[in-house]
């Protein structure tokens, strides 16, 4: 008997165009996960999106534009099973049913919801106008969980900001396979503890697309130089303990910022580059325009291939509809048994009109 490959699942929101954060986070994941030949499903979370919605935003457009940046970095349609969460409306159908086993106070502890919260300036009980958080925000942990459970992922690889939601679909897989008193959902490992994070270039814990502090993977080098060159370092350099020149020890003793700026280096430059500027910043040295200049011109070596395949004549809007459409047919039967069989457990059956 074969054994059944491992099962990959991960979603980006259509919130704006792939950053580094987003890159390092996620897609390069993606990209390794692809090779090893694994069965890799990589969705557009356009319900997500809506999670913060203010007003009409073309989402449909960023989700092409996105698509068309994830090719250029090397997710291949044929081999990944890549497509839009809206095409895939079981997903909606067992976040409903997962919505029913999850309590209130265990969304509340949800960090999107608490992040939220916390911006906004309200408390828990929300004043006197009550909570203004949507009820679609509350629930975005049972919808990521739906979008995990529905095709039976065994890894979610993701960013270090989204683990939480992940051991949040993990408790609710086993809650509702302990309720039911089936093994019904399957359990997905929980994500490693050292995933990536990646400060933005305001300094900020996490560069983000809503946040307006990131570097793209589409910027060009006009724009790389003048959001690099933008980015506060006007502290000087304070001592580093120990010889190590490990990243993971000398940028958490930089200014935020200034850190910003050596984990970028860290992951566009050779190792002896990297190392060279720390050995600058521990004699204090003035070596900031060098330091800017020279990771720009490592950023904008990184970006030209991305650029340039985000621009070929194989990369178009309809090549991205058509394999949406085609990996959209992929997926479907898998989620249909997963719903099927979670209203079974649940008692209400089987749909009598589904084949
Ligand atoms: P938004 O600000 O609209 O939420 P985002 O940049 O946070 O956008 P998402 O679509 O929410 O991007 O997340 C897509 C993937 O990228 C997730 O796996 C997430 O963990 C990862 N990710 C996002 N930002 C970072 C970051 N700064 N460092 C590491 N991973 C990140
Ligand atoms: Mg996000």
């Amino acid at each position: 008997m074969t054994k059944k490959s491992e099962v990959i699942l991960s979603g980006i929101r259509p919130t704006g165009r792939l950053h580094y954060g987003n890159y390092f986070g996620a897609v390069k994941q993606f990209l390794d996960l692809q090779a090893r030949g694994l069965t890799c499903y990589y969705f557009v979370a356009d319900y997500h999106a809506l999670t913060t919605i203010k007003e009409r935003v073309d989402y449909a457009q960023i989700t092409l534009d996105m698509l068309r940046t994830y090719v250029a970095c090397g997710l291949d349609p044929k081999k990944s099973i890549i497509y839009r969460q809206s095409d895939l409306p079981a997903t909606t159908e067992l976040a409903l049913l997962l919505g029913m086993i999850a309590n209130i106070g265990f969304l509340e502890r949800g960090t999107t919801y608490k992040d939220t919260i916390a911006k906004l300036g309200v408390g828990e009980a929300g004043g006197a106008e009550g909570n203004p958080i949507s009820y679609g925000l509350l629930g975005s942990p049972v919808l990521m969980a739906a979008d995990i459970l529905i095709v039976r992922a065994d890894k979610v690889p993701v960013g270090d900001d989204q683990r939480q939601h992940v051991e949040m679909a993990i408790d609710l897989a086993q809650k509702f396979n302990s309720r039911f008193q089936r093994e019904v959902l399957h359990i997905p490992a929980a994500v490693a503890r050292d995933a990536v994070r990646l400060p933005g270039l305001d300094g900020s814990a996490k560069m983000g697309k809503s946040e307006n502090n990131d570097l793209g993977l589409l910027d060009d080098p006009k724009l790389v130089l003048q959001k690099i060159k933008a980015v506060q370092t006007a502290t000087d350099p304070g001592p580093i303990e120990g010889e190590s020149n490990d990243p993971d020890r000398v940028i958490p003793q930089m200014p935020p910022s200034v850190g910003a700026l050596y984990r970028l280096l860290s992951l566009t430059a050779p190792k002896d580059v990297f190392e060279d500027f720390v050995g600058k910043y521990r004699r204090k040295e003035k070596f900031y325009g060098t330091l800017k200049t020279t990771l720009a011109e490592h950023v904008n070596t990184f970006n030209a291939p991305i650029i340039a395949a985000y621009h070929s004549p194989h990369n178009t809007e309809a090549t991205v509809k058509e394999f949406l459409v085609e990996n959209a047919k992929r997926v479907t039967p898998v989620a249909l048994e997963t719903v099927e069989s979670c209203r079974e457990a649940m008692g209400i059956g089987r749909s009598l009109y589904r084949a």
